[in-house]
């Protein structure tokens, strides 16, 4: 096929031959003739070569760059190449029994942007974020088929809004039971892999909630916000917690918690599961004086309830003040956000002024990003979403 050339604008040039890998509209002067899927050569307008990729929109890029060697191509030997090198840097996760379910494959972090593949109990699991991205999943689904014996394949496509949602993501092999049971180092979850864009578990907090279980939870109170289906309030329980209180605005957060708790036979006496909206939830729960150990904050980036708009890079700060209210010297806040577009120095700047605010005082007891299955490309600091600030209150 002929590849596509394509010049990148002057300024641009020195973070390219850096090893940028995300190829913007700016770059190449704002053009509108390129097609999803299809490869192009970026050069220096001296006419050196910068680096070869394909062309996929997604919310900040027009396409990836995925070789800066001027005489690689980009075709199955190369998929089958960066798929194999990711799989081999997973090898004690694949080997491991009491952790059956992690990230197989971290785009851009693992050499192709715009791709992900998790792995379930022997299921995999292909996310799309664009049209373009989707044109290579023939290639990835045949040599995931040929070399790694999957149990069944489904897909994710991240890039299309029209919610033809009736529609099964599965894809080749066995369907996977729903639910489908896996383990993470030791503790059950209930996931369903055809059951829209979330699977019921994020595989990312792994080394929080063994944190949480192993170090923290005995003997505490733990309050559980935007606890969806309560996969930290299950490590909490797990790890000696005398109760959980998981608050989510999700009507199905109910029954899926419930579902978690079982599955590890964890006594239901100690355990509360509220569907409320986190906010107003928190001015009840002060004007009770009620007080929690532990608390954990875990919103998404944004949220529209039927009472309230949450802006993490906005408001992170006041959702900080409301947990504050609720909690006395000695008990740890844990406080997340995977928020790409809020780095970390700014998070961390918000929630000290919210302790400021509150005249509180803390001590840093850990932070965490994210877990070494989500491999981040160096040249591609932005996929370094994930981050924990655990804060013993003074
Ligand atoms: N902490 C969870 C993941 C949270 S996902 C975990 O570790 O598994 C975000 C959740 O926030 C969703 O379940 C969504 O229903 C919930 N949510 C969003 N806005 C909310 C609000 N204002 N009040 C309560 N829950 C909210």
């Amino acid at each position: 096929m002929e590849e596509r050339r394509l010049t990148a604008l002057p300024e641009t040039v020195e973070q390219y031959q850096a090893g940028f890998p995300l190829l913007t509209e700016e770059a190449v002067g704002n053009r509108t003739d390129l097609e999803e899927g299809e490869l192009f050569t970026l050069e220096a307008p001296d006419g050196d070569f910068l680096g070869r990729g394909y062309i996929g929109k997604q919310n900040k890029g027009i396409g990836w760059i995925l070789t800066k060697k001027e005489n690689e191509q980009i075709d199955e030997q190369f998929i089958s190449k960066k798929l194999m090198m990711a799989i081999s840097r997973r090898g004690n996760l694949l080997a491991s029994e009491e952790t059956t379910a992690f990230r197989v494959f971290n785009g851009e972090g693992d050499g192709f942007g715009g791709i992900l593949i998790d792995y379930y109990a022997g299921y995999y699991v292909l996310q799309f974020y664009s049209l373009g991205a989707y044109s290579f999943r023939q290639q990835f689904i045949d040599i995931l088929t040929q070399t790694m014996d999957p149990a069944g394949i489904y897909e994710k496509k991240r890039f299309s809004d029209d919610q033809e949602k009736q529609q099964s993501d599965f894809v080749s092999g066995n369907e996977a039971p729903a639910p489908l049971p896996i383990k993470e180092n030791g503790m059950n979850f209930a996931v369903y892999l055809d059951d829209g864009a979330m699977t019921g578990i994020f595989l990312d907090q792994r080394d929080v909630r063994k944190t949480l279980r192993d170090e923290w939870a005995a003997g505490s109170t733990v309050l559980n916000t935007f606890s969806y289906t309560g996969a930290f309030s299950t490590a909490a329980a797990l790890g000696g917690a005398v109760s959980t209180v998981s608050v989510d605005a999700a009507n199905r957060s109910r029954e899926k918690t419930a579902e978690q708790f079982r599955l590890n036979e964890i006594d239901m006496d100690s355990q509360t599961i509220l569907v409320d909206d986190v906010f107003s939830w928190f001015r009840k729960a002060a004007s009770r004086q009620q007080t929690y150990d532990i608390v954990v904050l875990d919103p998404p980036s944004f949220a529209r309830t039927k009472q309230t708009m949450f802006r993490a890079a906005k408001d992170y700060g006041r959702l900080v003040e409301d947990a504050l209210e609720l909690m006395e010297p000695g008990s740890l806040l844990i406080a997340s956000t995977n928020h790409a577009g809020l780095p970390r120095w700014r998070f961390r700047r918000q929630v000290e002024q919210a302790f400021k605010a509150k005249d509180r005082r803390f001590r840093m007891e850990k932070q965490f990003s994210l877990p070494e299955d989500f491999l981040v490309n160096a040249d591609y600091p932005e996929g370094d979403y994930l981050k924990v600030l655990a804060m013993r209150v003074l």
